[in-house]
């Protein structure tokens, strides 16, 4: 088992995949030619995985930082917060073979901290993090993590890559 790559989680979006509300990808270059040769790369798009189709209604943390809905961006009677939180109750334990997870920045069910919270139609603060990502997180606290945004720092990819590989190790 342990000659085979590590298997490492990755926001669907980033490998080129049509999957956010716009029908769009966010394909990472750094991602697609480089990450995807030393690691076996598993593909989570939480919100289509939880059913919210494509394209949909673009959502946003919205009310709290600490405990914040995920309200429309455009339409804010869409509350798909218990849509998300079921999700997020049941798929992490899914991914209890990963040694590693790529997120999406920004997004409010991947970023790792650097989503934008909003309350009274102001934002609250841009360093939160998404209803998946922090799911994960506390479910598998020593898991190495890192959002696209950081990728092109050499020492936190470095530090990223060497940390996955130990604990695929270990
Ligand atoms: S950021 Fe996450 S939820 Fe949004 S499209 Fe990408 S994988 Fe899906």
């Amino acid at each position: 088992m342990k000659d085979q790559k590590p298997l490492v989680g990755v926001s669907q979006c980033l490998l080129g995949d049509a999957v956010r509300y716009d029908g769009q990808s966010k394909t990472n270059t750094i991602v697609m030619e480089k990450l995807s040769k030393i690691f076996n790369l598993v593909p989570v798009c939480p919100e289509v995985e939880a059913g919210l189709g494509i394209p949909r209604p673009p959502v946003q943390l919205t009310g709290s930082i600490e405990n914040p809905k995920l309200i429309g961006r455009d339409d804010p009677s869409i509350d798909v917060t218990s849509i998300m939180q079921n999700y997020c109750n049941t798929k992490p334990a899914e991914l209890n073979q990963l040694s590693g997870f790529i997120f999406k920045s920004r997004s409010p069910s991947c970023g790792l901290n650097s989503t934008p919270v909003y309350i009274d139609g102001h934002c609250a603060t841009e360093t939160s993090h998404g209803i998946f990502a922090k799911k994960l997180c506390e479910t598998y606290p020593n898991l190495p993590v890192i959002e696209d945004n950081e990728l092109e720092n050499e020492n936190l990819l470095d530090k990223f890559i060497r940390s996955t590989m130990t604990k695929h190790l270990n």
